[in-house]
């Protein structure tokens, strides 16, 4: 792919170290006090006005239906399919690279093509129809295991067959910057034979990467693996909050329910699957074997750098973990896969959120839960704050680039604050 040539360079500024080089042309949806909402592609610290690059004919070799990019969600553009997207970015790689003067002329003449970030509005890119998470990290879903359950039997006996998954809700998915309140809700105190009903003590983020789906299939016709990426269009950071206590009081049997659908974020940018392709990466080796349903080839993980950032109102700021997608042992097109196997149809849209990224080691745990051990072992900031759990006023941010030859594919920050519980 053309676009993702390292030599490539911009006449847009990019600054070292962001994370949107003219290698990465993320799509994401933007309004400002004048225009939108509308379709944008992130270069450096700018948005790029796709609605007005259409508008004046660049984009016409596509064949791209009319006002494409003047929708309040990328579902249309996703729809025209993974390839035409890749088109799409490829064309805008090709009129934002340093030789071409055609969309830079014009951006000289008018200054609502290409906008500063600092004076736009980021939404939610997708209208979600559904919501699925995943629990496809061994060292999370072991970890987990040991807290809730038994440290000897912490993996159970369907983990490495299936990638384990539960229907989340779609509804209050939000976008990066979004604050959330901590819920009330039933908690079990351990000596207490009633549950309380109360703001959760125990709120908690997870460390996660989603895919968005680029396809509608009929319901009755699963995905092959051969076939999985080319309905998946691009990730972006997510991060699903969890409220532990809640959690742990309503879990059985049917799984999580209101300890986490009281709100879920994602970053802004949808960073596509093409602009990752230099970054595919071996997983963990899969023992025993998987299904032949559930049997690929190729390198299907990628290797994105996470971290997990916390500020606390004081204004410290903390890294708490690091960790790397590639730790995931199931891959995206085998969740795909397995999830669709029965028949279960895909829309444009959807999001499937990895579960919880967790590494080998305790610094790149992807949640409180592990990092605290369920709030036990206080992890102790650089300012001299603790937390066991997140307090109102904290402000956890995620990020997550990945990097080599001098180009770094990120994803922007995807942030959120905790609000004190209403009423
Ligand atoms: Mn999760």
């Amino acid at each position: 792919m053309t676009a993702n040539d390292p030599g490539l360079k911009s006449w847009v500024e990019v600054p070292k170290d962001s994370d949107f080089p003219i290698q990465n042309l993320p799509f994401g949806i933007f309004t400002t006090a004048r225009t939108g909402p509308g379709v944008g592609v992130a270069i450096g610290n700018h948005v790029l006005n796709l609605a007005m690059v259409h508008e004046l004919g660049l984009l016409d070799g596509l064949r791209l239906p009319g006002r494409i990019f003047s929708q309040p969600h990328l579902n249309a553009l996703f729809e025209l399919g993974r390839k035409k997207v890749g088109e799409v970015r490829e064309r805008i790689s090709e009129l934002l690279r340093s030789d071409h003067h055609e969309l830079r002329d014009q951006v000289k003449a008018r200054e609502d093509i290409l906008l500063p970030v600092s004076r736009c509005t980021l939404l939610l890119p997708v209208q979600i129809p559904n919501y699925t998470d995943f629990y496809s990290s061994e060292e999370h879903a072991t970890n987990v295991g040991s807290l809730f359950r038994d440290p000897k039997n912490a993996l159970l006996p369907n983990w490495k067959h299936l990638p384990v998954g539960y229907h989340g809700r779609a509804s209050s998915v939000v976008v990066s910057g979004t604050p959330i309140h901590r819920p009330r809700g039933q908690v079990k105190v351990a000596d207490s034979e009633m549950p309380v009903f109360c703001p959760s003590r125990k709120m908690d983020f997870e460390l996660e990467l989603a895919f968005i789906t680029s396809s509608n299939t009929n319901l009755g016709s699963p995905v092959s693996l051969r076939e999985a990426e080319d309905h998946i269009v691009g990730f972006v950071l997510f991060n699903d909050w969890s409220a532990r206590d809640i959690q742990q009081w309503e879990y059985v049997p049917l799984g999580p329910f209101l300890g986490k659908n009281f709100g879920s974020t994602m970053s802004p940018w949808v960073v596509t699957l093409d602009a990752l392709e230099p970054f595919r990466t071996e997983g963990p080796s899969q023992v025993p074997h998987v299904l032949p349903y559930l049997s690929f080839e190729g390198k299907r993980n990628f290797d994105i750098q996470l971290e997990v950032l916390l500020a606390s109102e004081k204004g410290e700021v903390a890294t708490l973990s690091r960790t790397n997608a590639k730790y995931l042992y199931w891959n995206i097109a085998q969740q795909l896969v397995h999830h669709t196997v029965n028949g279960c149809n895909i829309q444009v849209g959807d999001l499937y959120a990895s579960g919880t990224i967790s590494g080998p080691s305790p610094g790149s745990y992807g949640s409180l839960l592990e990092l605290t051990f369920d709030g036990k072992k206080a992890l102790h900031l650089p300012g001299g704050e603790e937390r066991g759990f997140l307090q109102d006023g904290d402000t956890v941010i995620m990020r997550g680039h990945a990097e080599r030859d001098g180009v770094r594919i990120g994803f922007g920050d995807c942030l959120g604050k905790i609000l004190p519980a209403i009423g």
